[in-house]
């Protein structure tokens, strides 16, 4: 394992309050090297109840959503792993955060 491996730049795709909390690179993946990217939402952070609006805290799960970005051209495959996360709203109860990438647009497609 390479300690120095470069991670590509995702600032762009990772908003807040998702944070890198650890990234593996393996270049033996087939048929691209592959960078393992781990996101979470630190606990109790400040975020919008995707129902209501709200301001309230969110929490996290036990489990994992994975994601790939298959987006030729940058010679890697991105993979973004990410636990996943609720906003507790006081009024209407635990909402899954959405990841951005889900979005349809973006280049990311689930795994
Ligand atoms: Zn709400």
């Amino acid at each position: 394992m390479d300690g120095d491996a470069k991670v590509p730049d995702v600032s762009g795709s990772l908003m807040k309050p998702w944070k890198v909390v650890d990234s593996i690179r393996c270049d033996d993946a087939r048929p691209l090297p592959e960078v393992n990217l781990y996101v979470e939402i630190p606990e109790d952070s400040d975020v919008e109840c995707p129902v209501c609006g709200n301001r309230c805290k969110s929490i996290n799960g036990a489990e994992e959503d994975i994601w790939a970005d298959m987006a030729k051209g940058r010679g890697i495959r991105l993979v973004v792993r990410s636990r996943v996360a609720f906003a507790s709203c006081p009024d209407c109860g635990n909402h899954k955060l959405q990841f951005h990438w889900e979005d349809p647009e973006s280049d990311f497609t689930e795994c």
